[in-house]
């Protein structure tokens, strides 16, 4: 049936740009109106990218942002994806991206893997988390096109239970929780919440006089723009006209990997504290404070908690890191958001006698999503395993995902099939070397902390850099402690 529409509607085009004829049959008029709606929801997967238009189709994953801007002003039609590549290296073709993209958009096509020799573009369902399009999720997407947010009993509702869960796992106080649950709810007591209540109730930011709505308070008043700035890039201030605080909070909410969240909610927590405590008493802090400050308060209440992830030192931990079987080498891979803006990665091998071998670690900006991220950790100690002679390697990551993906080979569309494939591709090499297999586990976090803590290094660099002779300092402590349990 699919093949005889295509035949018969657009046979010289993918489904994407199909368009009604001018005869259309009713099967195909209805075919093509949800078509319509939930073609928002597929984007390409670039392989060779000839059947991929630059300036026309989605193919910048982990973006909203459908198409990448052009930097200069000559009109290339029908430029291919394809012209972007070098054939003979097989990457991207970076001079030309230069000329023709800005930066940010630079950054995320050169995210993009590609294989060598290249395999064909396919057409991913962005609105699945392995890119196959399913009935279910289409539904779904389309049920929350159509209902934005009358639909209570439905997707909202849903969305909020899910925010619940979320929100109740998150390792903050509950007075915080109660605040974060009246954001959700839009009944935080800013001025114009206040105002529909009370009677003569003062409407006013206490900042800057202007109407103190949620989303002017967390995020658009002059004082909060200014702290927020230094995290402009993670798209903090996206989605602004027509949107409210609390369409705000649960979309970034949405979007934030675990611990970007806890820091996320820390920012939002201290700026509610401040600005009551400037109502009320009359103080105020520097905005450029109010960040450190919050992110200080984070990392004192989860040491509190005993639920400190970063790089504190474990020396007694029974569950901590364990060497490899005499003769094997072990790695550890991580990879984390930093602080402000960008993910990093970071890799760490060591023998059985717990001596430290070599680490990777590197930095981008920009996003992605974080299994992704772990892939392409993994992908950069490998590369780097296998130009050292590395091997009898066994690999241990904090992603249960990924270590899953590698093990059953999940069906996946979207770009991680393609980094998986690449570390498939690099342990075979190593494989072929030494004759033994590399083997995979997935290990808690705890046991994953010195990769962790180089994921998190937030060095000024930007390209991967590798240590061999000596562990770069900010891990010196913790390989030193890991080791002192086998001694
Ligand atoms: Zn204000």
């Amino acid at each position: 049936m699919a093949r005889v529409l295509k035949a018969r509607y657009f046979p010289r085009c993918d489904i994407l740009n199909a368009k009604i004829g001018n005869n259309p049959s009713y099967i195909w008029r209805s075919l093509v109106k949800p078509k319509d709606e939930i073609v928002d929801g597929f984007r390409w997967r670039v392989g060779d990218g000839e059947s991929i238009k630059v300036w026309d189709d989605w193919w910048i994953p982990n973006t909203r942002k459908l198409l990448p801007v052009q930097q200069d002003n000559e009109i290339r039609d029908n430029l291919r994806v394809s012209s972007l590549i070098d054939r003979d290296n097989g990457w991207w073709d970076i001079p030309k991206l230069r000329a023709l993209f800005f930066a940010n958009d630079q950054t995320e096509i050169m995210k993009i893997p590609l294989r060598n020799p290249p395999t064909n573009d396919i057409v991913v369902w962005s609105e699945a988390d392995n890119g196959i399009y399913s009935v279910k999720t289409a539904y779904r997407s389309l049920w929350q096109n159509e209902h934005p947010s009358v639909d209570e009993d439905n997707s909202e509702s849903q969305r909020l239970k899910s925010y619940w869960r979320k929100i109740w796992r998150l390792p903050v106080q509950p007075k915080v929780k109660i605040f974060l649950w009246r954001i959700s709810r839009d009944i935080l007591p800013v001025g114009t919440n206040v105002e529909s209540r009370i009677e003569e109730a003062p409407s006013d930011c206490p900042f800057c006089g202007l109407p103190e709505t949620q989303l002017h308070c967390l995020r658009d008043c002059d004082w909060t723009r200014r702290l927020w700035q230094p995290c402009s890039d993670n798209g903090i201030f996206k989605q602004g006209e027509g949107f409210s605080g609390r369409d705000w909070f649960l979309n970034s909410f949405e979007s934030h990997s675990n611990e970007n969240l806890q820091r996320f909610c820390a920012i939002l927590w201290f700026i509610w504290k401040e600005r009551c405590n400037h109502m009320f008493n009359n103080k105020k802090l520097e905005a450029e404070e109010i960040i450190p400050k919050a992110l200080d308060w984070l990392s004192d209440y989860l040491q509190a908690q005993g639920t400190v992830s970063a790089n504190m030192n474990h020396p007694s931990n029974p569950q901590g890191w364990r060497p490899p079987p005499s003769g094997s080498f072990k790695m550890n891979s991580d990879a984390g958001v930093l602080r402000l803006n960008g993910i990093g990665l970071g890799c760490v091998l060591r023998d059985w006698n717990e001596n430290f071998l070599g680490a990777v670690a590197g930095k981008e900006s920009g996003t992605c999503r974080p299994v992704e991220a772990e892939a392409r950790a993994l992908v950069a100690g490998l590369r780097e395993a296998n130009r050292r002679g590395w091997s009898a390697l066994i690999v241990e990551s904090d992603c249960m995902k990924l270590i899953q993906m590698l093990d059953k080979g999940e069906e996946d569309r979207t770009e991680l099939e393609i980094w998986c494939k690449e570390i498939r591709e690099l342990a075979s090499i190593n494989e072929a070397f030494s004759g033994k297999k590399v083997e995979w586990a997935f290990v808690p976090r705890k046991s994953n902390a010195v990769a962790h803590c180089l994921a998190h290094l937030d060095g000024s660099w930007d390209q991967i850099c590798i240590w061999t002779d000596s562990p770069p300092y900010s891990i010196r402590s913790l390989l030193e402690a890991e080791k002192a349990q086998f001694v």
